[in-house]
């Protein structure tokens, strides 16, 4: 949609009073900015955002001129504290790159500060990757726990993951595309029967939501190496009584395909020995099936 196309709602023309708005922007899609967050960002005395190139060209591409300032979870107190200043007297928006703020973006200390200054926070809801992610997996959507991004290392991945374990809600993840593989192969270790979801590049060209066993994903994503921004969701413990597509009917780790996985890779004796890492089998029974397996 362009800012033409936009019609002029009445809103647009109110005033806006002193505070703190947190606006969502487009994670991909500029058609999904909202009527009331450009509103804001055009009436906002100063939009305090995490990088100033990038809603820089937000903001020029919906012709808004505004006062921005950096502030990202880095800012010095100081520079938290005038933002905060200004909001009394005055509209003040805070923007992320992309997406609601604070939701693994920075403005969580603002936000805490500001309410602690007595100072008015106002929600200016939109899009949010988690969100729109979880509307098109087919996974339980009434009870989730947004869990962030993983570690990047293998032991503290696999601590978190088993830190969860328990939790009787679908699991939300932020993933990159390079660690993506990586994590799969830790979820089928850790969870074979439970269903998972990657979506990609959400409201983009190439948006993608592909689901069934974390084994399955980790064989197709081994063959076909994943780009851009991503959100897996793992099901709910429950879904192991009725184990995935692709999931053996036992709940034991899906081996051959995480070896495949790891021999796209990998030779049979650096394969074998990720996936005895990844799920506690013999690295030997391994080496021996991922021989088979080289020579199919
Ligand atoms: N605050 C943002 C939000 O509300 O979604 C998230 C910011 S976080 C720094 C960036 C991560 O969000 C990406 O690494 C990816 O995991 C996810 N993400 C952002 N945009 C996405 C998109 N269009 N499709 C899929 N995932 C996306």
């Amino acid at each position: 949609m362009t800012p033409a196309a936009l019609p002029s709602l009445p809103l647009a023309a109110q005033p806006l009073t002193p505070g703190l708005y947190i606006v969502a922007t487009p994670i991909g899609n500029l058609g999904d900015i909202t009527l009331r967050a450009l509103a804001v960002l055009r009436g906002a005395a100063l939009v305090a955002c995490e990088d100033t190139r990038v809603t820089g060209r937000l903001l020029n591409h919906f012709g808004i001129k505004a006062r921005l300032q950096r502030l990202d979870d880095h800012a010095p107190a100081e520079v938290r504290a005038r933002v905060i200043d200004e909001a009394r007297g005055a509209p003040v928006a805070l923007a992320s790159d992309a997406g609601t703020p604070l939701v693994s973006d920075p403005g969580f200390r603002l936000v805490r500060e500001a309410r602690a200054a007595g100072v008015p926070v106002i929600a200016v809801p939109g899009p949010c990757a988690a969100i729109a992610a979880l509307t098109i997996a087919g996974l339980p959507s009434d009870r989730f726990l947004f869990a962030g991004f993983l570690p990047p290392r293998d032991g503290a991945r696999r601590a978190v993951l088993e830190e969860l374990s328990g939790v009787a809600a679908s699991l939300v993840f932020y993933e990159t595309a390079p660690r993506l593989l990586k994590s799969l192969q830790a979820i089928a270790a850790l969870w074979p029967g439970r269903e998972v979801a990657v979506a990609r590049e959400l409201t983009k060209l190439h948006e993608e939501c592909r689901s069934g066993s974390a084994a399955a994903l980790a064989e197709h994503y081994a063959a076909h190496p994943p780009r851009g921004e991503i959100v897996l969701i793992v099901g709910p413990p429950a879904a192991q009584e009725a184990p995935a597509p692709g999931a053996h009917a036992d709940s034991a780790p899906d081996t051959d395909a995480l070896l495949r996985a790891a021999l796209a890779h990998a030779g049979p004796g650096k394969a074998a020995g990720k996936v005895a890492r990844a799920t506690g089998l013999d690295r030997a029974a391994l080496y021996a099936r991922a021989l088979e397996l080289k020579g199919e």
